[in-house]
């Protein structure tokens, strides 16, 4: 038998206890499997279809909206994107835009100098070796300018539905808070939701958590006395707050 030793820990959402255990990561004892398939069946029926909240219409203009999305709230984003996508919603016409056009309708988004570079040579990129049209290989998406693992995690998952788990500040939060799938770093998380989601659940899991950690479980004071999980949760800290 591994010998078990109990630490505190503190990681993003909260202190937790922590046993270590040589044979498992970091040494976090697993929430059961019951309790996940229960915390995913009360997510789905809170939210039965759950969906990005960026506008779109097409793979590509997704991949421009997410490529956007970065440190950005999907609100600006679309605000921006709006007027974009009327003027140009293809990888030809928006590099045809040129820079300074792309800049003038991006430009309340934080990071828009580079992310119109990034844009313009994903653009040229689809253009030259792609026929225009967004990949459905991870490779090839991680290929393209401004474009890393979440990124095409995203594009994987929603514009293609692949059960892929794209993990930003909200999944990475809740997944070591709740001690649904904790680890130290967005891989870490990201790796262990693949291994711990119920196969039924995967496909939706990147947006309900996502949604879960935008309205209710959020950064500073989680609402437990809304939250349909409460009773599933193993955060040590809940709050009264509706
Ligand atoms: S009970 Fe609180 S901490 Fe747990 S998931 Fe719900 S909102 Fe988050």
């Amino acid at each position: 038998m591994p010998t078990v030793r109990f630490t505190r820990n503190h990681v993003a959402g909260g202190t937790y206890d922590r046993i270590s255990q040589p044979d498992k990561p970091h040494g976090w004892r697993d929430m059961n499997k019951a309790k996940r398939i229960a915390i995913f069946e009360r997510l789905k029926e809170a939210t039965p279809k759950p969906e990005t909240e960026l506008q779109y219409q097409t793979p590509f203009e997704l991949l421009i909206a997410v490529i956007l999305s970065a440190q950005a709230t999907d609100v600006s984003v679309n605000l921006a994107t709006k007027k974009l996508f009327a003027a140009a919603n293809n990888p030809e016409a928006l590099r045809d835009l040129g820079i300074r056009r792309l800049k003038s309708f991006i430009k309340s988004i934080g990071l828009f100098n580079t992310k119109a570079e990034n844009i313009l040579k994903t653009c040229q990129i689809l253009i030259d070796e792609h026929s225009g049209l967004v990949p459905k290989d991870r490779p090839s998406l991680e290929a393209l300018s401004g474009v890393g693992r979440k990124t095409a995690n995203v594009i994987l998952n929603t514009a293609f539905g692949e059960p892929t788990i794209a993990v930003d500040t909200h999944i990475f939060r809740i997944s070591n808070r709740i001690n649904l799938a904790p680890g130290k770093n967005v891989r870490e998380v990201e790796d262990r939701l693949m291994r711990v989601v119920p196969n039924d659940y995967k496909q939706g899991a990147h947006h309900w958590l996502i949604l879960h950690g935008r309205y209710v479980c959020v950064a500073r004071k989680p609402r437990c006395g809304a939250c349909v999980i409460e009773d599933l949760c193993e955060f040590k800290d809940k709050t009264e707050y509706e």
